[in-house]
Formats: structure tokens, sequence, C-alpha cells
């Protein structure tokens, strides 16, 4: 297990360049041999980003465990902004599970219609608020096991309910941070639940969800797809920027 103390600036070039390849070894075989340089680079870039950003990531609003559960469903394939934008009509309209659970489903899928697959979504937070209501008592669950029996529910949602609401560990495994913890050379997988175990073995479990939080950001921000900044990037002193000529130039795959 990683020390709590601060990494030095001198350290975290170091831990960096272990895994530039310094040693002439595959990311695979550097994870099991210098597995320490993985931990001392992982909370590198935490304490940079930790600092950086504002302590409220999060931009969906939401005044508890519900609303915030159906905004998550619903930013399937949208922007949070575009999430907002319905919420409160909707929340206004259906404010406990067992309004949404009995609504009209054409009533819902108006008041959601411009995020997208409404007609979908709309199935999938009135079988949420359906779930919530009779099987857990009109209350959002607080387990990995429970939340995934939740209609429109997958890993990363539950994830994210599992951070923001009850304060538990959380790695968040969506494009953005996948993109960047690959490029980081932290996980060399494109498999959200192998990503996320290994993310989570680098990391004490208080970090995990403001580390999801600030990485992401960082990716939306700085760490894009196609033209990462590199050049104004805080990580670029001990970032291995992995794949990030390939991503610039398009032979990258961009996985979604
Ligand atoms: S922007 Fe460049 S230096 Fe910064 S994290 Fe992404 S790849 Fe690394």
């Amino acid at each position: 297990m990683a020390s709590e103390g601060k990494t030095t600036g001198a350290g975290m070039e170091k831990s960096g360049r272990k895994l530039m390849g310094e040693s002439g070894q595959t990311l695979n075989e550097s994870r099991h041999t210098q597995p320490q340089a993985f931990r001392d680079l992982a909370r590198s870039v935490h304490e940079l980003l930790d600092a950086a950003y504002p302590e409220k990531l999060g931009f969906l609003n939401y005044r508890n465990p519900y609303e915030l559960i159906i905004s998550v469903i619903l930013s399937a394939q949208t922007t949070d902004r575009q999430v907002n934008r319905v919420t409160g009509a909707l929340f206004t309209a259906y404010p406990a599970p067992a309004d949404l659970a009995r609504a009209d489903i054409q009533d819902v899928e108006r008041l959601i219609h411009s995020t997208g697959f409404y007609r979908a979504k709309a199935k999938n937070i009135m079988g949420a608020a359906e779930t919530i209501h009779m099987q857990f008592h009109d209350t959002v669950p607080g387990t990995m096991e429970e939340l995934l029996q939740i209609p429109g529910v997958g890993r990363k949602s539950a994830s994210v309910i599992l951070g923001a609401v009850f304060n538990k560990p959380a790695i968040i495994v969506d494009t953005h941070f996948s993109r960047v913890v690959r490029r980081l050379g932290l996980t060399g997988s494109h498999q959200p639940e192998k990503i996320e175990q290994e993310i989570a073995a680098l990391l004490m479990p208080g970090q995990q969800y403001r580390f999801s939080m600030t990485v992401n950001n960082h990716g939306r921000i700085v760490c894009h797809a196609r033209k990462p900044e590199c050049v104004k990037c805080l990580l670029h002193r001990i970032c291995p920027k992995i794949g990030v000529n390939a991503a610039i130039t398009g032979s990258e795959s961009l996985s979604r």
C-alpha cells in the first residue's frame, strides 16, 4: 500500500519515467514487476488533479438520491446540461418514485424527449422508479449488487450513485476516464470492468471517487480524444502519453 505522504516533484517524474519504457518492459510486464511505480504515478496524478479542480465536479442537478439516479439514467448518450433542462419539469410532475412508476408513459416521453432515445429512457426511468418503490421501499439502495437490479443502471451509473450519495469507494469508467488512464499508462485495457479493477488497486479507497471525477473532468477539458493539449497539461512531466501520436493522426481506435 502506498504511503499517504505527498509525492515530491522529482519522485513524480521518476515514477512516470519508469512507466515510459526505461526498463524496456511492456506495460503489462511492468504492472507485475514494478507495482509501486504504478501506485506512485496514480497517487501523483490524484494529488495534482485534486489540487487543480474544484471540489464540486458533478454537473447534474438533483436534490435527493431518487433524482440523481433518474438523472444518471437520462444522461446516457447526451450531456448533463441537456438532462438538467428536462429534469426540473419531470420532478415537478413526478416528485417521488411512486409517482413516476404510475405515470402515463407518453407524458414521460414528452418531458424527456430532448435527451434522445426517449422511448427506451422513459421505459427505464419508470422501471427504475417502480423497482425503487416496490423492491427498495422508496429508498435508493447503497450496494453495487442492489443498484444493478434497477432498470437502466449499469456499473458506471451504480458507481456514480455509490460515490456521490453514499461516499463509498467508486471508480467511474466512462469514455473520458478510460482514455486518460490509458494514456497515463495506468491501464492498458479497453474493458470497463478491468479498468475499474486495475485503477481501484492503485488507489486508497477514499481517493477513488474524487480521482474518477477529476480524471473525467481532465479528459473533457484538456486530454481531448483527438487533440490532447499535452503542452499545457499539468500532468505533462509525469505522463507517458501512450497512444497520443496515434490519436492525433487519427489511427487510434477511440473506444466509446
Ligand atoms: S493531455 Fe497529454 S500529458 Fe495530459 S494526460 Fe493527456 S496525454 Fe497525458
